[in-house]
């Protein structure tokens, strides 16, 4: 090759980058560290099922963070019971953009289950878990988009809402009464401008990240499925399995009983859920980076 062709062959390549460069949305970057480092904080605070002290350190934890994050915020105090006993819940809000015609609702549960009555050992039934894939990973996800939000504002078009539920996992298998108590107070009560789509996130840590289509949201919301799964698909990103699996009744439930775009995000296929072993260590930076990452293409793409 002689000096005018390597000049052409630059000049080529240069055009090339800059053709690519334009042609992709400059998006936002997912700390997904930072996701990781907020799932291993809460998990630091011990078991956070309604009444215990993690419970109570973690909601100020969210609050705190959410607040660092400049999203203006809101708790949600309600009362409720669980087996027969009463207990004080708090759904926490934390808004950007609050007048915004055009919204998206990101939700995820932040109590952990009472009891690892799914461990292989009956002398852990009655323990509470750690939860670090259940309920830890959707949370520490949702603080770390908050960060998001606040560095990519100018270019954000949607206002947004990060909801953080409470009660969502002490209920009674088969009863779906006892489950999601935090959506159904949420949603009862909302009274707002109506979102465009309602995200779920739940389970979202497993370092062996597997998220095949959940039924109900399917049924319900095809179009947002559809959207979020070719999202995942145009990155090649495999964990997302174009297949539906499970039926479950999870905290998008009470939206899409009321008409709601709504979806939900989970890997059901945890050999942790509700064991004493859902700790840290079984989840990954990398899972909620992939998560991540789709969230802000159909938000900034
Ligand atoms: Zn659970």
């Amino acid at each position: 090759m002689n000096k005018k062709h390597l000049l052409v062959a630059i000049i080529s390549l240069l055009i090339a980058f800059l053709l690519v460069s334009c042609s992709s949305k400059n998006l936002p970057e997912f700390d997904s560290n930072l996701a990781f480092e907020y799932l291993k904080q809460q998990c630091s605070f011990g078991p956070r099922n309604p009444g215990s002290e993690g419970h109570f350190l973690c909601k100020e934890f969210i609050i705190e963070t959410l607040k660092n994050h400049d999203a203006q915020v809101e708790t949600q105090e309600f009362m409720g019971t669980i087996r027969d006993k009463n207990y004080d819940f708090t759904n926490i809000i934390g808004s950007y953009y609050p007048k915004r015609q055009s919204r998206i609702f990101l939700g995820a549960h932040w109590d952990t289950r009472p009891w690892a009555d799914k461990d292989s050992l009956a002398e852990n039934h009655d323990k509470p878990i750690i939860g670090a894939n259940d309920a830890a990973s959707g949370v520490g996800l949702l603080l770390a988009m908050a960060k998001v939000i606040k560095q990519n504002s100018e270019n954000l078009t949607y206002g947004i809402d990060l909801l953080f539920f409470d009660a969502e996992d002490a209920g009674t298998y088969g009863k779906n009464s006892d489950w999601c108590l935090g959506s159904k107070y949420f949603v009862e009560n909302y009274n707002g401008i109506k979102p465009e789509a309602v995200i779920i996130i739940d389970m979202i840590g497993d370092k062996n990240l597997n998220i095949y289509i959940e039924g109900n949201s399917y049924r319900n919301s095809p179009r947002l499925v559809t959207e979020i799964w070719n999202i995942a698909n145009s990155y090649d990103i495999n964990a997302f399995k174009t297949k539906i699996k499970y039926y479950i009744y999870d905290d998008h439930y009470p939206f899409l009983e009321e008409g709601y775009n709504a979806i939900d995000i989970i890997d059901y296929d945890y050999p942790y859920w509700h064991t004493v072993h859902d700790t840290p260590d079984k989840c990954s930076s990398e899972s909620l980076g992939i998560i991540g990452k789709v969230l802000i293409n159909y938000i900034w793409g």
